[in-house]
């Protein structure tokens, strides 16, 4: 197993990527903070992650859940004593699902023959962000800021990017995917695209060229361009179907084909759109 450790990116912007996963964790050094990006899915791995941070940095530490997919934000709990910023829905979405994702993984953890990180789940205390932006944020880190953007639905509802305009970086969260399809199960197919074409147009993001996915390679700016394409087409060609009156999910799912998606991920895809489509 590779060891995990922090990779700078550009000048105080540290990247970490987990086994499990492949999720990435973000660390932004300013003078008199600094920014952690995502907090890893359970107390412990969040201790385990606020560790690593402490060999780069005695700053106090500031944090970000980019979403409420319990892989970003159940270790807030070893962050505790710090700010934790989140979208309002975010928070929402935490309080009302934490429960119902610690039953899911925990299965899924026993189903994978992983009892010690089923144990670690149940043991993780949820710590809700309590640090609450809907429109972009700035936080000062001291001789540097970073932006928290919110461009609409995507992935989830309530997902925030965070931009590094001085070193040309921008954390993406899951709104951006390497390595894997883009995660529909809770996600607003038909508007992610015009999403992700509002944050590529904003001041602190048109010009950054390196872009880090909630899971995967750290991959540049034409690769979000080329992604925010494709789930424009999936966008294009399902409306298309559902405006034609198709309300079956295999239908959807054939039509979809040869977009470069999975067949998984376009049933997800298909059956977010139908959710709330007339029937
Ligand atoms: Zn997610």
């Amino acid at each position: 197993m590779a060891e995990v450790t922090w990779q700078e990116i550009a000048p105080g912007v540290f990247v970490r990527r987990h086994v499990e996963l492949e999720l990435n964790c973000g660390l932004v050094v300013g003078e008199g903070r600094a920014l952690v990006v995502d907090t890893r899915g359970t107390e412990e791995r969040g201790e385990e992650l606020l560790a690593a941070v402490r060999e780069v940095t005695t700053l106090e530490p500031v944090v970000v859940n980019t979403h409420a997919h319990y892989d970003h934000c159940f270790g807030n709990a070893a962050f505790r004593d710090s700010q934790i910023y989140a979208h309002t829905r975010a928070a929402d979405d935490l309080r009302a699902t934490a429960e119902h994702q610690r039953e899911q993984v925990v299965a899924h953890f026993h189903a994978t023959e992983r009892p010690h990180l089923a144990a670690q789940l149940l043991a993780t205390q949820i710590v809700v962000p309590h640090y609450l932006v809907e429109e972009d944020t700035q936080i000062d880190l001291g001789g540097r800021s970073v932006h928290l953007l919110y461009g609409g639905p995507a992935h989830t509802d309530h997902d925030l990017a965070v931009a590094v305009p001085d070193a040309g970086v921008v954390f993406w969260g899951d709104v951006i995917e390497q390595g894997a399809d883009p995660a529909m199960e809770d996600s607003f197919p038909l508007a992610w695209a015009a999403t992700l074409h509002a944050l590529l147009a904003r001041p602190q993001v048109k010009d950054a060229p390196i872009a880090v996915p909630g899971h995967g390679d750290v991959v540049d700016r034409d690769f979000v361009v080329e992604q925010a394409g494709r789930l424009g087409m999936l966008a294009d060609t399902l409306a298309e179907a559902v405006a034609g009156r198709v309300r079956d999910v295999d239908q959807l799912v054939s039509t979809c084909r040869g977009l470069g998606l999975q067949d998984a991920t376009l049933r997800h895809a298909a059956m977010r759109v139908l959710e709330t489509t007339d029937r």
